[in-house]
Order: structure tokens, then sequence, then C-alpha cells
């Protein structure tokens, strides 16, 4: 097999071929219109995952609701988007700011009429150790991700309401089962917002609104991998965990999105899909915390 980009297919660790959904919907399983008519808000859509899940989203049909801090990481996807032949919102935005959400929320119903899939993505972290994590490290991680992300749902909430079919997903991590050494601010945030999933899973099933959590591992090309793994050489500890062979790459997170917005999942919710190449089933974070302790 060819790991030619133009022919949807690239080639990992150990010839294991994957196909690659950015680089058309020819290697999609789904229809190109499955999103019509759909408009979604993607919440650190500008970057990374968030980036790769609004390209799946908006080349399925969907138009989009780009919102983070800085609009030079939103403007570029927005343009893409544009190409696509979508409509794309640039909202600057801090999840933190609970008047801020309401303030994009506003703007997006102005531009679209309606909100029909939340994606809560925007998250902050970094490697410390819990002993000398400051309360304001502590309260900034917790605050964007666990909080932005209550933010986030409880400001769209009236609009998903309204859509007839709504679905939030949250974007969590595969270290909520384990612990999160070096991350406990991260690992903490997270965990709650896997139980935010299953509560508003069930307060909100009854509005027509289905709750999932998508968990990836390191993903491959990433702000995420680069700050978590790469910087300290770990990158290699944690693809010998991986019993498929190859660490995941942004594209699997999106398709996972894509099938959980989709009909195709009508009755999923309140559920997490792990998406790691079953990572988290093998040698656990032992090899990571190990080569982590070798850290002056
Ligand atoms: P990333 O590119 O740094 O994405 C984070 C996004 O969040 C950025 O677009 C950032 O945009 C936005 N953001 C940060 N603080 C914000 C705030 N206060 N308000 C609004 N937006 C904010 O990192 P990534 O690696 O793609 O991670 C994306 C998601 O996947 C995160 O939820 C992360 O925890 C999760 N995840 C990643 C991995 C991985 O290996 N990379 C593994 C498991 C889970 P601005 O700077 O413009 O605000």
């Amino acid at each position: 097999m060819s790991s030619s980009p133009s022919s949807g297919w690239r080639v990992g660790r150990g010839s294991v071929c994957y196909p690659v959904m950015s680089e058309d919907t020819g290697s999609s399983l789904f229809r190109p219109d499955l999103l019509a008519g759909r408009v979604a808000l993607i919440t650190g859509g500008g970057t990374g995952i968030g980036a790769g899940i609004t390209r799946v989203l908006a080349r399925h049909g969907a138009d989009v609701v780009l919102a983070s801090r800085r609009r030079e990481h939103l403007e570029p996807m927005a343009s893409e988007v544009a190409q696509l032949g979508r409509d794309a919102l640039v909202c600057q935005l801090d999840v933190r700011d609970r008047d801020a959400c309401d303030a994009v929320v506003a703007q997006a119903l102005d531009r679209f009429g309606h909100i029909d899939l939340l994606i809560n993505n925007a998250a902050g972290n970094f490697l410390v150790r819990a002993a000398e994590l400051s309360e304001k490290g502590w309260r900034a991680v917790v605050d964007i991700v666990l909080t932005g992300t209550f933010n986030m749902s409880q400001a769209v909430y009236p609009a998903l309401r309204d859509s007839g079919g709504a679905s939030i997903i949250n974007i969590t991590t595969t270290y909520v089962g384990s612990g999160a050494p070096f991350m406990a601010h991260s690992g903490a945030a997270k965990a709650g917002v896997l139980n935010l999933t299953r509560t508003l899973a069930v307060e909100w099933g009854g509005d027509g609104i289905r709750v999932n959590a998508v968990a990836p591992g390191l993903v491959e090309e990433t702000e995420g991998a680069r700050r978590l793994a790469e910087s300290i050489g770990i990158v290699d500890a944690y693809r010998k965990q991986v019993p498929l062979g190859r660490l995941v790459t942004i594209d699997d997170v999106a398709a996972t999105v894509l099938f959980l917005v989709s009909d195709a999942a009508s009755q999923i919710t309140g559920v997490e899909i792990t998406v790691d190449g079953g990572e988290s089933l093998g040698g656990g974070f032992k090899g990571i915390s190990d080569a982590l302790d070798g850290i002056p």
C-alpha cells in the first residue's frame, strides 16, 4: 500500500495501513451530506484535534462556529471551511467566562438560527508533579477543562433543546481511567467532565440531547503530544504500549466524533469511547511513569 497522501491511506509502524479522512471524503464511511443543515459549535476548533473535528464535520455538510481565545487560531480554519463550501463563524471566547459563552451562542443563533452539535474540545495542560502544582496552575486547567465544559454546555442547552436531535461530545482522555501522573489538574478535570457527560445525558435525554465523550490516547502531530510527550522524549514509550502498533491520529478521533453525532449513534448516550489503539489496556502508565521519574 502506498503512503501517498492522495491515496487517502497512510502506513503506520509495522506497515499497518489506515485511512486518512481529511484527505477527502472518499475514505469516509459516511455520506458527504450526513450533517447537511446542521450547525456545530466547536471550542478550540482552530487547532489540533479541534481543527480535525471541524474539518470532518464540515466535509460532511455541517456549518460551524469556531470559538477560542485567539482569532489567529480560528481564521485559517474558517477559510478552509469556506473552501469546502460551508459557512464558518469565528468567535473569540474564553470558555471560563460564562457571559462570553452566552454571547457566542447569541452570535451563532443570529447567524444560523440554530445550533445542533456542541464539541467541548478546549483544554489546557502541562506536566508538573502534584506536590509542586501551584493553585494558579490547578485553577487554570480545572477552569478551562471542567468549568469551561459546563459553561458552554449550559449556555448552548436551550438551543440544543430546540434543535430536535442534538448532540454534545466532550473530549476527555484515557488517563481519566488510569490516574494521571504529573497531570493531576488535567486528570481530575477530565474525570469531572466524564461524570458531567453522564449526568447531562440523563438530565437532558428527555430533551432529545445525546451527550457522549471521546477519550483519545496520545494523538500524533498535536500540541498535546508535543508538550506532554515529545518534549520529554517519551513518545516511543507510549507507542510500545499500543497493541495496534501506531499512535492515534487526529483523523481517528474526528471519525469517532462523526460517528457519535450521526444518526448511526441515535441510541447512544452517556458513553465514553476510547480511541487509543488499545494502549490503555496494555502496560498502563507504568513505562511512562518510569520514564518521567528519570527526568530531573
Ligand atoms: P490544542 O491544539 O492546544 O487545542 C486546545 C484548544 O483549546 C486550542 O485551540 C485553544 O485555542 C483552545 N483553548 C485553550 N484554552 C481556552 C480557553 N480558555 N477558552 C477557549 N478556548 C481555549 O491541543 P490538542 O492536543 O489538539 O487537544 C485538544 C483536546 O484533545 C483537548 O481537550 C485535550 O485535552 C484532548 N486530548 C488531547 C490528546 C493529545 O494527545 N493531543 C490526548 C487526549 C486528549 P486558543 O489558544 O485560541 O484559545
